[in-house]
């Protein structure tokens, strides 16, 4: 049975935390509706809406509230799950990707077997914010041969344009700010 939730509910379900980690940032706090079995459920729906169990490879989820939702998606999905982490974190041989932060910079990794060329792969995170992150871990998809169907997010802030670096596949959010 399919979990019918609103966007307006989910959104209910975010609490915003201002000034953490550091002052200026208003932190989407998802525990939330993580705790709300029904929402979660719902968010889960509607971020793989678009598609059909056995109609994607694998769900590539980037580290770490991205795994929570990717990791639920792909069993939906009958996917695999693929995780996207910080460097330093994978055991085996990996790949990885650089990118800019606000001040500097950060590298995120992936395992050089985590997907076959041409693998179909949704790639999921919890938030959109300036899109260094999902760039990062698109390109990470994108070096081993695999295709993006889709990047999906919870929530999209999208006074910072994160949209702009993510190119060539199509990009959807459930929650806006
Ligand atoms: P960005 O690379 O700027 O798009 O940042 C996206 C990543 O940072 C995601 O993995 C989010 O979990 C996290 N993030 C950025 N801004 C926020 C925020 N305001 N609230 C919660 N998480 C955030």
């Amino acid at each position: 049975m399919p979990t019918t939730v609103t966007r307006a509910e989910i959104a209910s379900a975010i609490r915003n935390i201002p000034d953490f980690p550091q002052p200026g940032i208003q932190f989407k706090d998802i525990t939330p509706l993580l705790a709300d079995a029904r929402r979660f459920a719902g968010a889960i729906e509607l971020l793989t809406e678009r598609f059909a169990p056995g109609s994607i490879d694998a769900v590539v989820g980037i580290d770490a509230r991205g795994f929570i939702f990717a990791a639920a998606a792909a069993t939906k999905l009958r996917a695999g799950f693929i995780p996207v982490r910080k460097k330093g974190k994978l055991p085996f041989t990996t790949i990885e990707q650089e990118y800019a932060l606000e001040y500097g910079h950060a590298t995120v990794a992936m395992h050089t077997d985590a997907l076959k060329p041409g693998a179909r792969v949704l790639l999921i995170d919890d938030l959109l914010a300036t899109g260094g992150t999902a760039g990062a871990a698109a390109a990470l998809v994108q070096k081993l041969g695999a295709n993006i169907l889709e990047a999906v997010f919870l929530i999209e802030l999208t006074f910072l344009n994160g949209r702009e670096k993510l190119t060539g596949f199509p990009v959807r959010s459930l929650v806006v700010y």
